[in-house]
């Protein structure tokens, strides 16, 4: 179990961050999460890419190319596993507790690589529950403060769902932790990106695995209720990858198990993840 920590590889029960550090004291940084099979990084450019805009949304400083970041992580990955890399980095640390950024301060960087572990449920499918969705207006930013995912989160599992599907002015967004796709009317829609919704990447590949296979795809907002009649539901990330929902609100979805179009983007998906790695 090593682990990265500002320039060194140590035992994960060595790596010590300070009290003072900003990540601890006000969830003060921002994320990544990069799956890794058959030891190459997935879709490493476009995380890259998603980690240098959550960098530059709350101003923190710090320029590392594709390559210097994968000389980083390269050491820790075992090829003969699927797993990911979580990569955090925070405004680092101040003399004082004071919400103004600190003048000359050095961004804390963690990085640790896991195993994935496969989701039970993804074959199964899952029960969700929608939820009012009490985040903030930045979701696009990947930040540490995950304070309202996890009450959404444990609020969907305290009623026995594995997600909550999150609800703004009517409309779904995403989940408290994946993107939202409905299978409507024979349609595979997705939310589009916005302020309201992290840009996952996974959602990424399945837009151009639709689009490349001729089934019929579109970016358009989804009410409660359309969401509700659908034949389809689906959860997506780079972890879980597609999660079919089954029971959405204590109703089933589709015929209660996972639909056609599920299946058919799955195989894409795993041949696709093939090919990649
Ligand atoms: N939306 C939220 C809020 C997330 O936390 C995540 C990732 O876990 C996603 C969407 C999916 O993003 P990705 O496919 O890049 O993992």
């Amino acid at each position: 179990d090593t682990v990265y920590l500002n320039g060194d590889y140590l035992p994960l029960a060595d790596a010590r961050i300070s009290v003072m550090d900003r990540g601890f004291l006000f969830g003060d940084g921002v994320y990544e999460v990069i799956p890794v099979y058959n030891g190459r990084l997935f879709r490493f450019e476009d995380h890259i890419r998603r980690l240098n805009n959550s960098l530059r949304a709350i101003r923190l400083e710090l320029e590392k190319s594709p390559d210097q970041w994968r000389g980083i992580f390269q050491p820790m990955l075992d090829g003969d596993k699927d797993q990911y890399i979580y990569l955090q980095i925070t405004r680092g640390c101040a003399p004082r507790r004071d919400h103004g950024f600190p003048e000359h301060v050095v961004p804390t960087v963690f990085a640790m690589c896991n195993d994935i572990k496969p989701f039970a449920g993804r074959l199964t499918g899952i029960k969700a529950v929608t939820l009012d969705d009490t985040r903030w207006q930045m979701c696009h930013v990947k930040a540490t403060a995950l304070l309202a995912h996890l009450l959404l989160r444990q609020e969907a599992l305290d009623r026995d769902c594995a997600e909550a599907i999150l609800v703004r002015h009517g409309y779904v967004t995403e989940g408290a932790a994946s993107n939202l796709f409905a299978v409507i009317d024979d349609e595979l829609i997705t939310p589009p990106n916005s302020h309201e919704i992290l840009p996952g990447i996974t959602r990424d590949v399945i837009l151009e695995l639709a689009q490349a296979n001729g089934i019929a795809c579109r970016e358009d907002i989804i009410a409660l209720e359309a969401l509700q009649n659908a034949s389809e539901v689906w959860v997506t990330s780079s972890t879980r990858e597609i999660v079919p929902v089954v029971e959405l609100d204590g109703q089933t979805v589709g015929a209660g198990t996972p639909g056609p179009l599920f299946h058919r983007m799955d195989q894409l998906l795993q041949a696709y993840k093939q090919s990649q790695a």
